[in-house]
């Protein structure tokens, strides 16, 4: 049975108006509840993440000033979220999220962030409503405590993991694999240890193909110990900042691909929400929520 770590934290006081689906963090827990995919007991508050954990990724001077709301404007317009002790409260709880999903997948075969995926955040900045880079922070202490030799970042969020390739560049230990829209935010790139960039409105055919085609045979090349997931859902033709075509059954046969192996090779997996931006706040959840559905099929 899958962990899922949530928290109050993760939900944030926007402005009137403002683009980013906060809604989300919350409405998910309670549809996870409502269609009986999870009960109450399989959630559970993960903490606030250590300095420690963080300072091995992100840089002293930045988290520092994040701490401290010391950010520029410039900082907090690249960002797209206003800086508050909420929002750096709500980094640290995200990241301990993705860092307690991470443990427990070592001991349940998997671990579920209702957050987090946050592969914009460098490490001495923050971009595209990224602050702290949960999975790399994640991966970091893996290596650290000698608990992974290997780790496979398996992030297919339609935009590109740049924050998590250019903190990883020189660390063979973690290898990254983006897959996302090609002509799309960021627009400059960073070099992942595999990119993959679709063309404009790729769909689920298509989509589905070049995963399968790509996916097993990296894991028996690279030969991961422990694999982090960023299960973005902007993928969906309906979202507002994504540019692939996919359906919601394609996303979830995805989420089935991607699981799937892993459960299959006994590979323990983290996996991080990521993005979603569709127009209806009902097919972000539900997209998410299928994530979730996959993964209790899977880990019954
Ligand atoms: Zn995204």
């Amino acid at each position: 049975m899958p962990c899922l770590a949530t928290s109050d934290h993760y939900t944030l006081d926007l402005p009137a108006g403002h683009r980013f689906p906060i809604a989300k963090y919350v409405l998910i827990r309670e549809q996870l509840l409502w269609q009986g995919i999870a009960a109450p007991e399989d959630f559970y508050e993960p903490g606030l993440c250590s300095e420690e954990d963080i300072l091995r990724v992100h840089t002293a001077n930045y988290w520092h000033r994040v701490r401290d709301l010391q950010l520029t404007d410039r900082e907090v317009r690249n960002l797209g979220l206003p800086q508050s002790p909420q929002l750096v409260r709500r980094s640290l709880s995200s990241s301990a999220g993705t860092l307690q999903s991470a443990l427990r997948a070592l001991r349940n075969g998997i671990g579920m962030n209702l957050a987090g995926g946050t592969h914009h955040a460098f490490a001495d900045r923050g971009e595209g409503f990224c602050v702290l880079n949960d999975q790399a922070i994640a991966a970091a202490h893996l290596l650290a405590h000698e608990l992974a030799n290997q780790i496979l970042i398996v992030d297919l969020d339609v935009h590109q993991g740049d924050g998590t390739a250019a903190i990883f560049r020189d660390e063979p230990r973690v290898f990254t694999f983006s897959m996302h829209a090609g002509a799309n935010y960021p627009l400059r790139k960073e070099q992942s240890d595999l990119d993959i960039a679709l063309a404009l409105g790729t769909g689920d055919a298509e989509y589905l193909a070049q995963l399968r085609d790509t996916l097993e045979p990296l894991v028996n090349r690279v030969k991961p110990d422990f694999i982090f997931y960023q299960a973005g859902v902007d993928v969906l033709a309906t979202d507002k900042l994504g540019k692939l075509s996919l359906t919601p059954t394609g996303c979830r046969q995805r989420d089935e691909l991607v699981l799937g192996l892993c459960h299959a090779r006994g590979l323990p997996v983290a996996v991080s929400m990521g993005g979603g931006y569709s127009e209806r706040l009902a097919d972000i959840v539900d997209a998410h929520c299928n994530t979730f559905r996959v993964a209790f099929e899977l880990w019954p």
